[in-house]
C-alpha cells in the first residue's frame, strides 16, 4: 500500500465558504474572508497588523520592499532554506550573505552572526525550520546592537512559540511568544505542504513594528492608499508609492478560513503522528543510525515536519531507495543555496559545513493530517527492517 509524502487536507467546510464568497458577489481581494483571516491572526497571536498574500514568497517580497534596501546592502539569510528567503532580498538589489546552520538543528547559527556583520548589513532573516524557533534572544540582541531589521521567515511556523530567557531585552518577557511575532516583520506560507493551506497557495505578511504598517498596506494594493480611502482617512485615493498586487482572491481566503477554524484539531492530529514517529524511532536513534528532530529548550513543536538526520549521503540514499521500494515516499530537503547554480556565484566562498551536512543527510518522513497511525507504524516497521537487515 503506497504512502505519499504529502497530501492536502480538507476540513469539510472549504467548499461551503468558497460558495459563500461567490454568492456574496465580491471575489476580489480584501473582502469578508480576507478580513476574517487577518483578524484571526491578529487576535490569536497578538500580531500588530496582518495582510494575506498570494504566497509566502509574496509575503517575503513585501518584507524585502519594506526594508528599503539599496544596492550593496547586505541581508543575512541561512543557506539551508527554501529559495524565497534569499530571492526576495536579491530582487530588491541587496547582497545576500549566507549563514551556516547549527550542529543541533538546521536553524541559523546565531553564534556565527556577529562575524557576518559589516557596516552594510541591514537585515537578518532567520528561518524557523520545521516550525522550530531559532535562538531569537541571541538574534534580536545582535539586531538591536547593530540596528538591523529582523524578518522572520515563519513559513513553516504557524502556531509555534518561542520561550525567551529570563531577562530584560525582549518584549513579552516571561511569556511564550508566537513565532512571527518577534521580528519587525514576518512571513507565513499557506502552500499545500504547510500545516494549513489557502487552497494550494497563500501567505501572510505580519507587521510587528508600527513604522511599517502604513507602507505595508500601500505596497499590498499596487502602491495605492486605498486602505486609508476606505477607512475615510483621505477623500480620494491615488498612486503614492511602489507596490504590486499581493492580495489573494476571496476564494482562497474562504478556503483558508475553513482551515483556521479547525487549526486546533489539525495541530492535535499532526502532533500525535509526530510523537508516534518519535517514540517508535527512538530505539534506532539510540543505536546511532540517525538523529531525531531537535527541539531546543526555548522552542515548541508545531509538528510541521518529521525529519531524521543520517550519518552520510550514502546512508541516506540507501534508506530512501529502500523506502521507495516499499512504496513509502520519504524525501530529502534543500540543496544549500550557497552551492546552487544561481547563488554559488553570489556567495563569498566561505565553507558552510553544517548546511552541506543537512543537504546530504536529512530525510523527511510523510506527515500530513490524513496519514493514519497505522501508516506511521508501517513506515517505522520498514525503517526497523531496513536497519535489521543492514546489521
Ligand atoms: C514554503 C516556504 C516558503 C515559501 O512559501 P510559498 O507559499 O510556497 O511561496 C518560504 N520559506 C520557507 C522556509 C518555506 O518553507
Amino acid at each position: 500500500m503506497k504512502i505519499n509524502f504529502n497530501q492536502p487536507h480538507l476540513t469539510g467546510k472549504e467548499a461551503h465558504y468558497m460558495y459563500e464568497a461567490v454568492m456574496a458577489g465580491k471575489l476580489s481581494g480584501n473582502g469578508k474572508f480576507t478580513k476574517a483571516c487577518q483578524a484571526w491572526f491578529e487576535q490569536r497571536y497578538g500580531f500588530r497588523k496582518c495582510l494575506l498574500t498570494s504566497s509566502g514568497t509574496d509575503a517575503l517580497e513585501m518584507c524585502a520592499m519594506l526594508c528599503e534596501l539599496k544596492p550593496g546592502d547586505e541581508v543575512i539569510v541561512p543557506s539551508y532554506t527554501f529559495v524565497s528567503t534569499a530571492l526576495a532580498f536579491l530582487r530588491e538589489g541587496a547582497t545576500v550573505v549566507f549563514a551556516d546552520s547549527m550542529k543541533r538543528n538546521p536553524n541559523l547559527d546565531a553564534e556565527s552572526l556577529e562575524a557576518l556583520i559589516t557596516p552594510r548589513t541591514k537585515v537578518i532573516a532567520p528561518v524557523h525550520y520545521a516550525g522550530v524557533a531559532c535562538d531569537m534572544d541571541a538574534i534580536m540582541a545582535v539586531a538591536k546592537k547593530h540596528n538591523l531589521i529582523v524578518v522572520e521567515d515563519a513559513a513553516q511556523a504557524i502556531d509555534s512559540y518561542y520561550k525567551p530567557n529570563p531577562g530584560p531585552s525582549l518584549k513579552g518577557r516571561g511569556q511564550i511568544i508566537p513565532l512571527g511575532g518577534i521580528g519587525h516583520l514576518a512571513a507565513f506560507s499557506f502552500h499545500e505542504t504547510k500545516n494549513v493551506t489557502a487552497g494550494g497557495e497563500g501567505g501572510l505578511l505580519v507587521v510587528n513594528d508600527e513604522r511599517f504598517v502604513r507602507r505595508a498596506e500601500i505596497i499590498w494594493e499596487k502602491g495605492t492608499n486605498r486602505a486609508e480611502f476606505f477607512r475615510g482617512e483621505v477623500n480620494k485615493y491615488g498612486w503614492v508609492d511602489m507596490g504590486s498586487s499581493f492580495l489573494p482572491s476571496e476564494v482562497n481566503a474562504a478556503f483558508l478560513w475553513a482551515q483556521l477554524e479547525n487549526l486546533d484539531d489539525i495541530q492535535a492530529k499532526r502532533k500525535a503522528l509526530w510523537t508516534r514517529y518519535y517514540e517508535r524511532l527512538k530505539p534506532l536513534a539510540e543505536k546511532g543510525f540517525f538523529t531525531l528532530p531537535d527541539i531546543p529548550e526555548y522552542a515548541t513543536n508545531n509538528a510541521h515536519m518529521f525529519y531524521i538526520v543520517l550519518p552520510s549521503l550514502e546512508a541516506r540514499t540507501g534508506l530512501l531507495a529502500y523506502l521507495k521500494s516499499r512504496e513509502i515516499y520519504a524525501a530529502f530537503h534543500y540543496l544549500s543555496l550557497h552551492s546552487s547554480d544561481y547563488y554559488k556565484s553570489r556567495h563569498d566562498g566561505r565553507a558552510l559545513p553544517e548546511c552541506d551536512r543537512y543537504a546530504d543527510c536529512l530525510v523527511r518522513l510523510p506527515l500530513f493530517y490524513d496519514l493514519s497511525k497505522e501508516e506511521v507504524n508501517t513506515i517505522c516497521d520498514a525503517i526497523e527492517t531496513y536497519y535489521q537487515s543492514a546489521c
